[in-house]
């Protein structure tokens, strides 16, 4: 398939060689080892009957919104937490992380002049990869924390056994989740006349609030001048569509939310709109990439600087063997160190070929780092200077980047180190809560999607 005549974003079906299970013939790394096995199996049972959390037709919506951010018309904003916890499952946490990525997003709109599409890193993102599988502390020997889906946090056996219940936890947390958030749309929460809805209490005192506010005036009176110009209400500016995503990582529970659509050409994962492969997971003959290859989702993996042109382009092949608009965003995440010898080669390779992929980045993967006490951070510069390389980068090349994704919280925490209030480290031990990778805080966050908009308007 050329790069000029796509196929539409409907007309490709699930492969034949492929079924939901098919990935059990192959590797399958990072997954946890359950100690009970009937148990496993009663839990899956029970998942494969539950209903699905999203429907074929809004994954079908988000892949036509990834295809333009593609082509240039979108940009992505795709954020949250590192690992979601069963403990966060609270309206004031999910309400504030919506909050912050909706003026994200308001900042990009306004400043990038396109529209934006939201996809939260939560409602499902409750699995995590681990160096290693075990954790020792104090001469005892216990199994990693694989995230609130597999085992507890806490450091005692008991903990730390994989607990197949937790399967079922996990969807129910993610229903809630995705309750609310919709709720909360469809209530009228997103609505532009009223971005005072998404302030968050402690704003007021941010060196930010002045520039924020004056965007979120300057918008008003947009609205407003719009609305006087047609003479009724813009129906379309009260609601936000909003879309879901986790790495898809513990394939027993993915399985179970693969689902046969048969209007819509094959099998989805109802689990989340937008499912990605994370970098420990990506080989190329791996029981993830396996899995993906057969849903029908629009899909992302996570790029590391390990990775060689040549594979990556097998995985492309493997990935999006259609050049199907929307299907495939390639998440490159290699540390603001390395980004400019590593990423050019890449981009070459995907422009030589013809296709169309999504480009996103992710500043904050390579950019991690162990302070005294072995606290884990990441410097606001680092992660800024990554993501502008990342604008010059693919100008240079000829390819767009069409996305950012980012570990963020509407919280007022103090995991990553520098920002317009320079945390420092000895503010780390303020507000540290994430249980894995150090989250941007509200206002950082907020400070990249300015910084963005300043990017892309040189
Ligand atoms: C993550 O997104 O939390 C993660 C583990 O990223 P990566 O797979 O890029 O290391
Ligand atoms: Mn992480």
């Amino acid at each position: 398939m050329t790069a000029s005549a796509p196929p539409p974003v409907t007309a490709v079906r699930s492969p034949e060689n492929w079924r939901p299970d098919s990935w059990r013939a192959h590797a399958a790394a990072q997954q946890p080892s359950y100690p009970d096995r009937a148990a496993l199996e009663e839990a899956l049972a029970t998942l494969a009957q539950l209903p699905p959390l999203v429907t074929s037709w809004e994954i079908m919506a988000l892949k036509q919104q990834l295809a333009d951010a593609a082509a240039g018309r979108r940009f992505l904003l795709q954020g949250g937490d590192c690992a979601e916890s069963f403990g966060d499952c609270r309206s004031d946490r999910v309400a504030d992380r919506l909050k912050i990525l909706l003026q994200m997003s308001l900042v990009l709109v306004h400043g990038l002049e396109i529209p934006v599409v939201r996809v939260g890193r939560f409602a499902g993102q409750y699995a995590k990869p681990r160096s290693t599988d075990t954790e020792t502390r104090d001469g005892q020997t216990l199994p990693s924390y694989r995230g609130d889906i597999v085992n507890g946090v806490a450091f005692d056996a008991a903990a730390r056994q994989p607990d197949p219940r937790r399967l079922i936890q996990a969807h129910s947390r993610s229903a809630l989740t995705l309750n609310f958030v919709r709720a909360l749309i469809d209530g009228g929460f997103a609505d532009l006349h009223h971005p005072e809805y998404w302030d968050l209490a402690w704003v007021q005192h941010s060196p930010l609030a002045d520039e924020y506010h004056r965007l979120v005036e300057s918008i008003g009176q947009s609205v407003r001048f719009m609305e006087t110009l047609v003479g009724k209400q813009i129906g379309a500016l009260n609601r936000a569509e909003f879309y879901i995503s986790h790495e898809a990582l513990l394939l027993d529970y993915e399985q179970a939310l693969t689902r046969e659509v048969p209007r819509q050409w094959g099998w989805f994962n109802l689990a989340t709109h937008f499912p990605w492969i994370g970098m420990r997971t990506a080989d190329l003959d791996g029981a993830h990439v396996e899995y993906f290859r057969g849903i029908r989702n629009p899909v992302a993996v996570k790029i590391g600087p390990s990775v060689t042109p040549d594979q990556l382009m097998r995985l492309v092949e493997r990935l999006d063997p259609d050049n199907e608009p929307g299907r495939l965003t390639l998440i490159h995440r290699m540390g603001a160190a390395a980004i400019a010898d590593k990423l050019p080669p890449l981009l070459r390779a995907v422009r030589a070929s013809g296709r169309t992929v999504l480009w996103s980045c992710d500043p904050m993967h390579g950019n991690t780092e162990s302070v005294a006490g072995g606290i884990k951070t990441r410097r606001f510069d680092n992660i800024r200077a990554e993501l502008e390389r990342a604008f010059d980068l693919h100008a240079e090349a000829g390819t767009r980047l069409g996305g950012v994704h980012l570990e963020m919280t509407g919280d007022n925490v103090t995991e990553c180190m520098g920002g317009a209030r320079d945390l420092s480290e000895a503010d780390l031990q303020r507000a540290y809560r994430s249980t894995v990778d150090p989250r941007l805080n509200y206002e950082q966050s907020l400070e990249l999607a300015m910084l963005i908009v300043r990017k892309r308007r040189q």
